[in-house]
């Protein structure tokens, strides 16, 4: 089989590009090479994240990799034969945990047997989905697709201490109907709750964060501070849980030292906001999530309320791979993609 090119400065030019090749080259069992990896980015080439991502790839599927070193933009990947098992993975960094475990779920979901893969990294980081997103609004996703498992946090890893630690279980995939991935309607009662997760920081900044989620212009039902004791360093994030029969969708921002718990606010209750006036049943992040899952299980279609840059690099990278298309129509205010055969 031929060998996939991939080039890692296409269209958003970040780390997905990566992650979603090593996974598919895993599934297919095509060889990879990849150049100017993650060009777009302020760091590029291979962070400890990416790194960690490479190597998880080799052991799920005992492949060989060429150029996996720190600050690489080159990368030659052979995968051998996937293989369930018990996995732990250790980035080293506060890179996400979460961004390694969605590089080697794919192909494990297809492996036949029950996986348990373990890492230990940043949990909740910023440009990532936090654990909260992985569990809550991720999983369910995937399992309406048949893609089923369990999560569990272990530790919490804030950026940029790092030392978190999740576990994730992958039950083997069933046989998946095809109504599957059908998020397309939403429906218009929503409960939204809040949760400020806060670690050795003055107690103050969580109580200005509640007040200023009280004062905002949505709806909050329940707002809840959890001041978190295992965490190796500080951390802050706002969330906000936007829950109907349907779905449960997770906003995140993160708080940094100089920024302003009035940024971190506005952020998060701006993503919530633009979301909930759209109409759309599934947010912008895991509409770039779901589409290798929709092109593995040749079915599906989903309303999001923005086209993000992440989602059409995505779609491009999955064509490398996969026999597939995605049509992606502007419908009033929210965005329509559907798996396509060719
Ligand atoms: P990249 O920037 O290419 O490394 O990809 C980042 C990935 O993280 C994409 O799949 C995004 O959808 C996802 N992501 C970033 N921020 C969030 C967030 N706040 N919640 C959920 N997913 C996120």
């Amino acid at each position: 089989m031929a060998t996939v090119f991939i080039d890692g400065s296409t269209g958003e030019g970040g780390g997905q590009i990566l992650r979603t090749s090593l996974a598919l080259s895993c599934i297919t069992g095509r060889d990879l090479h990849i150049e100017n990896i993650r060009a777009a980015r302020r760091n590029p080439g291979l962070a400890k994240q990416h790194l960690s991502c490479v190597k998880a790839a080799c052991e799920i599927c005992s492949g060989r990799a060429k150029g996996a070193t720190r600050g690489s933009m080159v990368l030659d990947f052979e995968p051998g034969r996937v293989e369930s098992g018990n996995f732990d993975f250790d980035i080293g960094s506060a890179g996400s945990a979460t961004l390694v475990i969605q590089t080697v779920l794919p192909a494990l979901f297809l492996a036949g047997e029950a996986s348990t893969v373990t890492v230990t990294g940043g949990t909740h980081n910023p440009m990532a989905p936090p654990f909260d997103f992985l569990c809550e609004t991720f999983l369910p996703a995937i399992g309406a697709g048949g893609f089923r498992g369990s999560c569990k946090l272990l530790k919490h890893g804030f950026y940029p201490a790092g030392g978190g630690k999740i576990t994730f279980e992958i039950r083997p995939t069933e046989k998946r109907s095809q109504e599957i991935f059908n998020l397309c309607e939403a429906s218009k009662k929503f409960q939204i709750k809040s949760r400020i997760y806060t670690a050795k920081l003055a107690e103050h900044i969580a109580q200005r964060q509640e007040k200023l989620l009280e004062q905002s212009s949505l709806d909050i039902q329940d707002i809840e501070h959890i001041e978190v004791t295992d965490s190796d360093g500080p951390g802050n994030c706002a969330m906000i849980w936007i829950s109907n029969n349907e779905r449960t969708t997770v906003f995140t921002a993160f708080g940094m030292r100089g920024k302003p718990s009035q940024e971190v606010i506005s952020e998060v209750v701006s993503l919530a906001g633009d979301f909930l006036a759209s109409g759309a049943a599934i947010d912008h992040f895991l509409a770039d999530q779901l589409l290798i899952y929709m092109a593995l299980s040749k079915t599906g279609c989903y309303t999001t309320n923005k086209l993000s840059t992440h989602l059409l690099t995505n779609v491009e990278i999955i064509k490398k791979f996969l026999d597939v298309d995605f049509s992606i129509e502007e419908d009033g205010s929210v965005c329509r993609v559907s798996y396509q055969p060719v």
